[in-house]
């Protein structure tokens, strides 16, 4: 049989729930997929069916986007149901739930017909898709959404392969291969004695203890050169291969092809036209992704700070801050009105192009891995404020190992003042390190190019990935 025809049979599911930084990276490997001959699904939960039914800002059909077919699965709530009101609750019922009406799908999809599954594909955030590819006998792999580095410090926490901080000596420091030295303001903070037990330790805790026994390939969104020790450190482990940086396909100089992610809420494309009349390099471009929400003391540090800069910033603050007095901190009073002239404030702005945008000079970011990737793609430095899980370890990686900007340090009440940030903001534009932020970020950017492009060193992993599934996972 020629290869193309033995190809044609073979057919990949990779299955999310509806968040976009998870669907994007594994849509963005799906189009990978695609490209070098292999079928492919996404399984999501029915809720991102129901969104994007009433979403205006996308163009995609609903059972398919660009050759990846989509096919859904019940997450045990109703439509109606409020998903974000209890984190602990919806990860619970999705574990049971879940895995009952995914085997349905596969055994309505994929028994009996032409279509052959040869992989599953889940993500960390649903380990329990490795159990139903096992019961099926089919072979799977995860795709990992943050750093490798992230992945080396959960497997070694989860396995007690190191010792890390505890109750007793809680501000104890770590260190690990591949790693520099981590302070408890480095970790991640599900591997910290303070973090209350919750779901996301638990499913971590499921991932690294049981599932990852039955995950054949471990996949990350990211790439060697950036990451060359944290993932050499990994290779007598447990090896992870990274197949990214999976973002939109312009980002890496291809624009010959279309992007194909989602967007949770419709972009405000008019900033667009606001940054065409800014001058070149001169853009503050501030966002802490779709989860974060800031304290009133945050937004007041921010917003003083972009003030007293006088320069132009582009700032997304989401809609619910703009429109009420919700429960988090919103912007100080004036403040939309004294700087009308220097700035714009957006709910949701495309991000991908605002970073890509010429006149951008330094992100002040959350360190979310999605936004981080696409700031590392388009050689954009960064003034890191972090919150929460990875990103304390991600803001790490920008100012001590990357060197592709600077972290906000908080006083000793956790309070990170105006006066930090507006230092933080000349540092990365003209302090005396500002050169070397701008050349490594230019040069991870070109990495980033040459490891995705024919080759390189992601689409080499992608490659061979694609030959063993090709070769029954041998
Ligand atoms: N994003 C966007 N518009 C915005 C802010 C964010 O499209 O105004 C996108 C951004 O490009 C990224 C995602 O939202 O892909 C945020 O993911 P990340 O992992 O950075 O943070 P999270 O939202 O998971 O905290």
């Amino acid at each position: 049989m020629a290869l193309n025809e033995q190809k044609e049979e073979i057919h990949v599911l990779m299955v999310a729930f509806a968040s976009q930084g998870h669907i994007n990276p594994l849509l963005r490997l799906g189009n990978r997929l695609v490209s070098k001959g292999l079928h492919v699904s996404l399984a999501i939960t029915e809720i991102f069916q129901h969104r994007q039914r009433k979403s205006s800002s996308t163009t995609h059909t609903t059972d398919s986007i660009a050759g990846i077919q989509l096919l859904f699965f019940s997450d045990g709530f109703s439509i109606e149901y409020d998903r974000g009101s209890n984190l602990d609750h919806y990860m619970e019922t999705l574990g049971k739930a879940g895995p009952i009406s995914l085997s349905n799908l596969i055994k309505d999809n994929f028994h009996g017909g032409k279509k052959k599954l040869s992989c599953i594909i889940n993500n960390p955030f649903v380990p329990w898709v490795a159990d139903v590819a096992a019961e099926h006998r089919i072979p799977s792999a995860m795709l990992w959404i943050q750093p490798c580095a992230l992945y080396a410090i959960y497997y070694r926490f989860y396995n007690n392969l190191n010792p890390f901080p505890t109750q007793t000596n809680p501000e104890m420091s770590v260190e690990l291969p591949g790693l520099p030295l981590l302070q408890t303001q480095d970790l991640p903070s599900f591997v910290l004695p303070s973090n209350p037990f919750g779901s996301m330790p638990k499913l971590f805790t499921e991932l690294f203890k049981n599932s990852m026994k039955k995950i054949k390939w471990v996949l990350c969104n990211s790439f060697y050169e950036l990451e060359k020790e944290a993932i050499d450190s990994m290779a007598e482990l447990c090896r992870i291969h990274p197949v990214g940086p999976l973002v939109p396909p312009s980002l890496l100089g291809e624009d010959q092809n279309p992007d194909i992610g989602v967007d949770m809420w419709k972009p405000d494309e008019a900033c667009m036209e606001w940054l065409n009349h800014q001058t070149p390099s001169s853009v503050i471009y501030i966002s802490f992704g779709s989860i974060i929400a800031l304290s009133d003391k945050q937004f007041e540090s921010i917003a003083a700070a972009l003030k007293n800069s006088s320069r132009p910033f582009l700032w997304v603050v989401k809609a619910s801050v703009l429109t009420t007095s919700d429960s988090a901190g919103a912007l100080p009073s004036g403040f939309l009105e004294d700087t009308k002239d220097q700035g714009i404030i957006v709910p949701w702005c495309p991000q991908t192009k605002v970073l890509a945008h010429p006149t951008i000079a330094c992100f002040l970011t959350h360190c979310g891995w999605n936004s981080m990737l696409e700031a590392v793609a388009s050689g954009v430095p960064m003034i890191a404020y972090p919150q929460w899980t990875d990103q304390p370890t991600n803001a790490k990686l920008i100012a001590d190992v990357l060197k592709v900007g600077v972290r906000l340090r908080p006083e000793s009440d956790g309070v990170v003042t105006a006066e930090e940030v507006e230092k933080c903001i000349k540092e990365v534009m003209d302090g005396p390190e500002s050169e070397e932020f701008k050349r490594n970020a230019a040069e991870f950017k070109r990495t980033a190019r040459l490891a995705t492009a024919g080759g390189g060193s992601s689409d080499r992993n992608i490659q061979v990935l694609v030959d063993e599934i090709i070769s029954g996972g041998s």
